[in-house]
């Protein structure tokens, strides 16, 4: 993979080890998000969002994730660990606005590219992402250390920012 095929290939043509090198390791995938929805009165999961809805993001993350690496510690049996982890396929690619405006997917899906301090750019290493804060690592509380009744408390914006 030494070509830069994200430049010439959609992402529904990547190979799978193709796909999963688009991948940057941020993390933000595993932060807690909620849309508020004053018709609800109990907190659910959903994979919809009204034209209305706006999502949140907060910097409560998954206890499943090594905050240092930014790497799931059980990425085999994630979703069974973890049912509402959600992994982003060639086939819910509809579903990408779930994901954060930095996520190297939804940069190619919408036509912007790959930003300067992908680890792709970067001989494979994470270091610039980290060291320019395009990472979870530093910024996140464990959901098992906080109550989630209480996220408002825990909003961020910080993972709606992005950085060519
Ligand atoms: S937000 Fe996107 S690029 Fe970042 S770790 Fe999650 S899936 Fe990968
Ligand atoms: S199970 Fe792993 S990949 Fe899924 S949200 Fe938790 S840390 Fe992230």
């Amino acid at each position: 993979m030494t070509d830069a095929y994200w430049e010439t290939k959609t992402l529904d043509k990547m190979t799978e080890s193709e796909w999963e090198g688009i991948c940057d390791g941020c993390a933000k995938c595993c932060l807690h998000k909620f849309i508020d929805d004053e018709n609800v009165e109990e907190q659910t999961f959903t994979d919809h969002l009204a034209p209305d809805e706006n999502i949140h993001y907060t910097n409560i993350v998954c206890s499943l994730l090594n905050t240092k690496t930014c790497q799931c510690t059980k990425y085999s049996e994630r979703t069974k660990l973890v049912p509402e982890c959600v992994k982003l396929t060639k086939d819910n690619l509809k579903d990408i606005f779930f994901m954060p405006p930095s996520c190297s997917y939804r940069r190619l899906y919408e036509g912007r590219g790959l930003p300067s301090w992908h680890p792709l750019l970067n001989k494979g290493k994470k270091t610039k992402m980290h060291q320019q804060g395009m990472s979870v690592r530093g910024k996140t509380v464990f959901d098992c250390d906080v109550d989630i009744d209480k996220f408002e408390d825990y909003i961020a914006v910080w993972p709606l920012e992005d950085l060519d």
